[in-house]
């Protein structure tokens, strides 16, 4: 397999444990160890709270898609925390993409429901 951030290619080890689970694997053990997941969660007032949640608390220069396995993680914990279907749900793969996307947060004030965003990074600069 080839390493999502780093390029290099990797094995993963066979065992009996795994032998008939297939599983894909997008990071490298030098990433992982590098890219230490450290979820956060802030809450930001606004008409309501808007609830974030993030994979990192700090920006990689590394391509978000590289950690698929962190935020499928990430998004089972919220969809136990929130019934999805009433709440407002957006993904951003950083902050300041979300800070640059006011328009839509403001938009989505009017629908008086609560917001529950997902960042890969959460870094405010
Ligand atoms: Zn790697």
């Amino acid at each position: 397999m080839r390493c999502l951030a780093c390029k290099a290619l990797f094995r993963v080890k066979t065992s009996w444990d795994n032998l008939f689970i297939k599983k894909n694997y997008y990071l490298c053990d030098n990433c992982i160890i590098k890219y230490p997941a450290k979820y956060t969660y802030v809450a930001i007032p606004f008409d309501s709270l808007i609830h974030i949640f993030s994979v990192f608390d700090t920006s990689y220069d590394v391509n978000p898609i590289s950690f698929i396995l962190e935020r499928e993680y990430l998004f089972k914990f919220i969809s136990t925390k929130y019934n999805l279907k009433k709440v407002v749900f957006l993904y951003f793969d950083s902050f300041k993409e979300m800070m640059e996307n006011k328009e839509c947060i403001n938009t989505l004030a009017l629908l008086k429901r609560k917001i529950v965003v997902m960042l890969t990074y959460f870094s405010k600069y």
